[in-house]
């Protein structure tokens, strides 16, 4: 089974959130299982490309409306990853520092087409295309519609959305530049006035999932516009929960950790990193950790967190870390709250990887007040170290956590506000004097297995019933 996933992210080489994991794990672990699964993702000025040698698999012209454009399909020359990945360079468009820029239009048009016109020539085409978000949302209409790719159209394509928050939508003007198809079915690349990437691929992929089965449900009722498009559709919809990559997130051989540690070992291992990351940033390793890793952005409740950690704190029996980057003001409340603090808080704007697996191995908790989430992935890293997460129900959390009232192992609240936060840090707080408690639910969170594996096998029995 030769399976292309297309994407614009992909672990370890350009991330920017879950959907990078997502694309590093899936294909590997399905190779595991006697899958040939490879990734197409732009080519992309980062450390990763920087540091690795590429070789040319492949050169040509791609036609952007009224441009012609030169790209490359290059392939990494040492074998770093468990499976193939192809790279389209197009230098002046893709070649960029960041994943994402001011010209995304035309950067994923010249990608999706690029991707697509390589395909054409293979002698050994996919037997599934798996496209990812709205960034590789045209493809299925491509594949399906255009008239140059019409040796592909028997070939299924999937799309997972990753988030329906974003749906890449762009202006009518743009037509001209996807490959001709019969102009009476533009009708499958529009919704509410607009060229909708996402929308387009809800429509014409032959299987669409989700991250998470609570999220498929969600997205019925709460999809930023599309969700009646995705009640309608719901007959080829089906959510598969992600998996995490647990040989990257492990306790007990991560790299980037002060010390690693297993389930035998983990009062150890989780006291050693949290007294680093309290040296590091001056709190009291004393008190309960309370962490946040995540992008500021609404749909991660964060504009919430400067005054409800502000509350929270003032009782000055805890401390709390933050490590994020996204909206300028909450950015700034969250730096301001430093001084106000100090000693019992701190916080990282910015981005980084490694900080970010020693919170996970040093916290004691983690907040995830969510607006929205697909899947997370969060919570489940926080397992595997044994912090115990705090989230709201929504998404994919809800479909992963269960609170200690009912018998579980996390703490869950219902609402998007600050008084929910705070009511969550002071039950975390509670929790975490129960040392006895405390400790053996750290040893059970370990355990759960949220593995690659079941997720793996249930994308291969959904392609197979395609046919
Ligand atoms: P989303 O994709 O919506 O951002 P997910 O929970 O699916 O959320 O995935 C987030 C991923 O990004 C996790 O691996 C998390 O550790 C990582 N991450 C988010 N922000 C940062 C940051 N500032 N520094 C390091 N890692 C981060």
């Amino acid at each position: 089974m030769k399976i292309i996933h297309i994407s614009a992210e992909c672990y370890p080489i350009a991330k920017v959130g879950g959907l990078a994991d997502v694309v590093g794990a899936l294909p590997k672990y399905q190779n595991e299982i006697g899958a040939n699964s490879a990734v197409i993702m732009p080519f992309y000025n980062t450390k990763f490309t920087q540091s690795h040698k590429f070789t040319l698999v492949y050169q040509a012209n791609l036609i952007l409306g009224n441009q012609e454009l030169n790209f490359d399909i290059l392939k990494i020359e040492d074998a770093v990853l468990e499976f193939d990945v192809f790279f389209v360079h197009v230098k002046d468009l893709l070649y960029t520092e960041s994943v994402y820029t001011d010209n995304d239009t035309n950067r994923f048009l010249a990608f999706q087409i690029a991707a697509l016109d390589w395909i054409l020539t293979l002698k050994k085409k996919p037997d599934y295309i798996h496209c990812h978000d709205h960034h590789t949302g045209l493809i299925p209409f491509m594949a399906q519609e255009s008239y140059k790719y019409e040796s592909l159209n028997k070939i299924p394509v999937i799309t997972t959305i990753h988030n329906a928050q974003y749906q890449g939508w762009m202006s009518y003007d743009n037509l001209y530049k996807i490959p001709e198809f019969n102009i009476e079915n533009v009708g499958l690349l529009m919704w509410d006035g607009m060229i909708n990437p996402l929308a387009a691929a809800i429509k014409c992929a032959w299987r669409v999932t989700t991250v998470s089965p609570s999220y498929m449900e969600e997205l019925k009722y709460s999809a930023n516009g599309l969700e009646s498009l995705l009640s309608h559709e719901s007959s080829k919809a089906v959510g598969i929960l992600n998996g995490i990559d647990s040989a990257v997130w492990n306790p007990e051989t991560d790299k980037f950790i002060i010390k690693n540690y297993k389930k035998t070992t983990v009062e150890s291992g989780k006291k050693a990193n949290k007294e680093w990351l309290c040296s590091q940033f001056n709190l009291d390793k004393s008190k309960p950790l309370f962490a946040f890793i995540g992008r500021l952005v609404g749909e991660k409740g964060a504009e919430l967190l400067p005054h409800a950690l502000d509350y929270a704190l003032r009782s000055k029996d805890i401390a709390v870390i933050v490590l994020g980057s996204g909206a300028k003001e909450t950015e700034k409340e969250l730096f301001d709250l430093i001084l106000k603090h100090k000693g019992n808080y701190n916080a990282f704007i910015g981005y980084d990887e490694k900080l970010s697996h020693i919170i996970y191995a040093g916290a004691d908790f983690l907040l995830m007040p969510s607006r929205v989430e697909p899947c997370g992935l969060n919570q489940m890293y926080s397992l595997r170290y044994g912090t115990v997460p705090i989230v709201r129900r929504i998404g994919g959390l809800k479909d992963t956590v269960v609170d200690i009232g009912d018998h579980g192992f996390g703490i869950c609240h219902n609402e998007v506000s600050e008084q929910d936060i705070v009511v969550a840090i002071n039950r975390g707080k509670e929790f975490y004097t129960q040392q006895k408690e405390f400790k053996a639910n750290r040893k059970h969170i370990m355990s759960i297995d949220h593995s690659w594996e079941v997720s793996t096998k249930a994308y291969i029995n959904l392609y197979n019933s395609i046919n």
